[in-house]
């Protein structure tokens, strides 16, 4: 007798489940797409214990009658393709006809539904029906799913926490809510609304909802087309960026896909005004012949292949490019031009006569456009020593004239850049190898040239800067908690997604640490009253923002680390830039600091703060010496 058998319907409904039913966010993904697939205008999502107690999807479309109900669970049912042509003009979210049987097989389900005309009322446990019976109901589709995985207990091991599981869920109905700005979504967690929106079509809304108003207002509408695609969406300027690509999101007819490729578009796009390893937060849809679009590639149906792909990705570049160079005109080689006043009303940000949102700013928004189109030309503020190396000026030190520098750098090489800044600093062995210089000049408002008795040095004026600040602040960071604090008349706000909103929550002491005290105020705002009083001046709520990045975007917490990195932040806050003209007497005083410093030759990025010519070496250049 052959070994062969064919399965059962239940065994092979449970085994698709570990394809389509990963974890709880897989199984919301599936039910609200059905919800859209029915014609919704509206879906409430209630979850308890990130989804593994229960997840109830509650929407007002098609609803199905009784035979469709019952239909529904068995595998490859499907109202959406009827014939292999189908397969290549998918309009609907779903298509395999999987999830219902793949879900009802390892859950406890119930389901209530209605076309409008009468009810029914379905309980299945591990895919068998259990009870049937009639219901009243309005039209839609009212599903619950108790106990996931409760008859496969493997799978409940390989769930992480509820915090993980529930970001996995946030994330999902984010993106779902921004392809589909024309469905009221509502996401609940115990009890807790994290997400809203109010279907009405305003992306601009939907992205306040998740990012905050904050963020939204820095979004940029673009729009083009080419002759097979349209595209459009919202591209944030630049200063609004992210640690990971996770906040390119990609509608492809209205299906949120990855693309790693158009990910790289979009950040081609911005090229040289992201900071290095920061992304943007994009928003793109792309519509196009749905046959141009092959999404039968996974079951997780959340990737794509594009005919005329390189146009596309062309496309997309240069749309975006525009948007962006229309706002923040800064080419390096006209740094005399005026900066660029984009009027708001240009920009399609947030349109305060849209949405009930009270706190629309527009000066503020164009003082960030004024800050960003300066940005490259000439700080007008002076040099300012800090106070703590005021005391330690007078104290000379005995000088070598061994400098360890020239040993570090050749005049005629491409200066090394170590990768990583020293975490020990020079001894004070070495801080006794300072070089005692006579300042003889500034070239091109940049470097100061030094000269000695064996030479000369260039000294980069913002690398030394850096180095001073970084020191004090430094010392500061270490020792947060001796700091006086200063409280705020008026609190500073900060407005996260959902998702980042609770790894924040579990941040909050690891920032009191470096002199940020957040406390929550909603589910994800978070406001500060107060911080330490030598923060560096007027730049708070930026550097702020900037840690809670940093602690965001690490997958762990390290105190140690932490503190570095906001020493650094603090030490590239208003440093004195290139082109910045300085007396004589700031020159000095700069040496004089830096002088101080515990190590004077790199900044805290690690790049050289001097450069030594030996005389030696000047002299073999000019062939004077062999
Ligand atoms: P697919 O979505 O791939 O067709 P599913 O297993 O997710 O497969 O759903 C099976 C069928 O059940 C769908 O084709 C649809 O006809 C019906 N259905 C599922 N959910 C809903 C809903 N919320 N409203 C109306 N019909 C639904
Ligand atoms: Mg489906």
């Amino acid at each position: 007798m052959g070994k062969i058998q064919i399965m059962d319907e239940w065994l092979s409904n449970k085994i698709a489940a570990g394809e389509v039913v990963e974890r709880p966010s897989s199984v919301v993904k599936e039910l609200v797409e059905n919800a859209i697939d029915a014609g919704s205008t509206s879906i409430e999502i209630f979850l308890e214990e990130a989804g593994l107690s229960s997840i109830q999807v509650v929407d007002n479309g098609s609803g199905m009658d009784e035979e469709d109900a019952l239909k529904s669970f068995s595998r490859h049912a499907t109202s959406k393709i009827e014939k292999e042509q189908d397969l290549f003009r998918i309009r609907t979210l779903g298509f395999r006809g999987e999830a219902l049987a793949s879900i009802a097989s390892v859950s406890k389900l119930t389901l209530r539904t209605s076309d409008g005309d009468g009810g029914v009322h379905l309980y299945l446990e591990g895919g068998h029906v259990k009870e049937h019976k009639p219901t009243a109901l309005r039209r839609g589709t009212d599903i619950t799913i108790a106990q996931l995985f409760f008859n496969t207990p493997a799978r409940l091991k390989y769930l992480k926490t509820i915090q993980t599981e529930l970001g996995h869920t946030i994330d999902f109905v984010n993106r779902i809510a921004l392809g589909y700005s024309e469905v009221a979504m509502k996401l609940v967690h115990n009890g807790q609304t994290l997400l809203q929106t109010n279907g009405r079509g305003h992306v601009q809304q939907v992205l306040a909802a998740i990012y905050g108003v904050h963020n939204a207002k820095k979004m940029l509408a673009f729009e083009g087309s080419n002759n097979d695609y349209k595209i459009h969406g919202y591209a944030s300027l630049p200063e609004v960026t992210r640690a990971s690509k996770n906040y390119m999101s990609l509608f492809v007819n209205g299906r949120w896909v990855k693309h790693f490729v158009i990910q790289k578009a979009i950040t081609d796009a911005y090229h040289t005004y992201l900071p290095i390893e920061r992304f943007p937060i994009v928003l793109l849809y792309v519509e196009g012949d749905p046959q141009l679009t092959d999404v039968n590639v996974h079951p997780a149906k959340h990737q794509v292949r594009l005919s005329k792909e390189p146009e596309l990705l062309k496309l997309i570049e240069e749309t975006i490019r525009a948007a962006i160079r229309n706002v923040i005109r800064i080419p390096l080689a006209e740094k005399k031009d005026k900066p660029v006043r984009v009027p708001s009303e240009q920009l399609d940000i947030w349109n305060p006569q849209k949405t009930p949102e009270p706190t629309f700013d527009a000066t503020k928004l164009n003082t960030i456009v004024e800050r960003l189109a300066a940005e490259p030309s000439v700080v007008k503020e002076p040099y300012a020593p800090l106070p703590v190396q005021q005391h330690l000026v007078e104290q000379a030190q005995p000088i070598s004239t061994e400098s360890p520098v020239s040993e570090m750098i050749l005049p005629y090489d491409e200066p090394v850049y170590t990768e990583q800044v020293e975490p020990t600093e020079q001894s004070s062995e070495q801080k006794r190898h300072f070089p005692q210089v006579e300042i003889v000049g500034q070239i091109h408002g940049t470097y100061i040239v030094a000269q000695m008795e064996d030479g000369f040095y260039l000294i980069d004026q913002h690398a030394a800067q850096e180095r001073i600040k970084y020191e004090f602040f430094r010392d500061k960071v270490g020792d947060v908690n001796a700091n006086e604090r200063q409280t705020l008349l008026m609190p500073l706000t900060f407005h996260y997604a959902a998702d980042e909103a609770l790894r924040l929550k579990e941040s909050i002491s690891a920032l009191e640490e470096v002199g940020v005290y957040l406390e929550e105020f909603g589910h994800a705002s978070f406001v500060v009253r107060e911080y330490p009083t030598w923060f560096p001046k007027g730049e708070e709520q930026e550097l702020i923002e900037e840690l809670i990045e940093q602690v965001l975007s690490a997958r762990k917490t390290d105190i140690k680390k932490l503190r570095e990195d906001a020493a650094i932040m603090m030490s590239c806050k208003k440093s004195i830039k290139a082109n910045h003209y300085l007396d004589k007497q700031q020159m000095e005083r700069l040496i004089a600091d830096l002088r101080n410093a515990d190590n004077p030759f790199t900044c805290p990025h690690g790049r050289p703060v001097l450069i030594h010519f030996t005389s030696y070496e000047v002299e073999k250049m000019f062939k004077r010496v062999m």
